[in-house]
């Protein structure tokens, strides 16, 4: 059983030839709405594997929160457990594309509303877990409410520590595994600070994400590089939620770590032949032709 602690987002897509200055109306081409936030994204990745998904969210009283319980529920996911939290917007990325670049603006709304109140009423499907996951599109104190009830409970945790922020320590001390990225692995050891003898102890939690080389983990202050699966990468944006689903579903079915990380490099790197970041997550029937259980 894998229960995700975190985010969902209706992500809005708008493509233009020209992002507007201050003040200035432009055309743009398409406008799609996409189903996201690193919650749900990694809650999907998991279920398309066949894992028992359960997530904790919250989505406000109005349409998206709607069509994105839903759209959980489809994929299998036990959604029972996110709450509606009314006068709050679901949580909504504002994201503007154009050729040049990308400009983008997150509204959290109703994912601020996992407070560790929230997780608290939660603690009996935090018992009945194997793995708990968690990204930090919902506030630190509500991660270190679930990681502490979790350790209470003898459950393992992975943080994703993304978007990257400075941690505390009392949480790195407490939780399972991390799983940045390289640019987020620089980030979380500098905001640390400390000894590389102090730092070695978090080290060893790592499992360091390095998209189409794969991943590094630390084994008795060793690096250990284990090499992705190679394919031809359309769209790596939900790579790393692609990664961290299947890393919890590894671990869950009790596979060692490395093995775990070989199984969700092939996972993350099936991802990224689809465009968008949920579309390309492949269920267990169509990874059965490119990795054997
Ligand atoms: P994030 O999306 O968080 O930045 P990464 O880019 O490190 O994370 O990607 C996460 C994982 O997805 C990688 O460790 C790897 O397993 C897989 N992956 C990402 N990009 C590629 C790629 N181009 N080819 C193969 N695998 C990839």
């Amino acid at each position: 059983k894998v229960t995700v602690i975190g985010s969902i987002n209706m992500d809005l897509v708008t493509s233009t030839n020209q992002i507007p200055k201050v003040g200035e109306t432009v055309l743009g081409n398409s406008f799609h709405s996409i189903p996201g936030g690193k919650g749900a994204n990694q809650a999907v990745a998991a279920a398309r594997l066949g894992a028992d998904v359960t997530m904790i969210a919250a989505v406000g009283n109005d349409s998206f929160g709607k069509t994105l319980v839903e759209h959980l529920t489809n994929e299998g996911i036990n959604t029972e457990n996110i709450i509606k939290v009314k006068d709050t917007s679901t949580g909504i990325a504002s994201i503007i594309v154009s050729e040049a670049d990308n400009s983008i603006i997150v509204v959290p709304g109703a994912n601020n509303h996992v407070t560790p109140e929230v997780i608290e009423k939660h603690e009996n499907k935090i018992i009945n877990s194997d793995i708990i996951l968690l990204q930090l599109e919902i506030s630190v104190e509500s991660v270190i409410k679930a990681v502490e009830l979790a350790k209470k409970h003898g459950v393992r945790t992975i943080l994703n520590p993304a978007p990257i922020q400075k941690l505390p320590k009392e949480l790195l001390e407490m939780v399972d595994y991390l799983t940045p990225n390289e640019h987020e692995q620089a980030l979380l050891f500098d905001s640390i600070g400390g000894t590389e003898e102090e730092l070695a102890k978090y080290k060893e939690k790592c499992i360091v994400t390095k998209g189409s080389k794969g991943v590094m983990i630390y084994k008795n202050g060793e690096k250990i590089e284990i090499p992705s699966f190679q394919v031809e990468a359309v769209d790596t944006t939900g790579a790393g939620d692609s990664f961290n689903g299947a890393l919890a579903v590894a671990l869950c079915d009790g596979l060692e770590i490395e093995e775990a990380c070989r199984f969700a490099n092939v996972v993350g790197a099936i991802s990224v032949t689809k465009l968008g970041a949920q579309t390309g997550m492949p269920t267990k029937k169509k990874l059965k032709n490119f990795y054997k259980y």
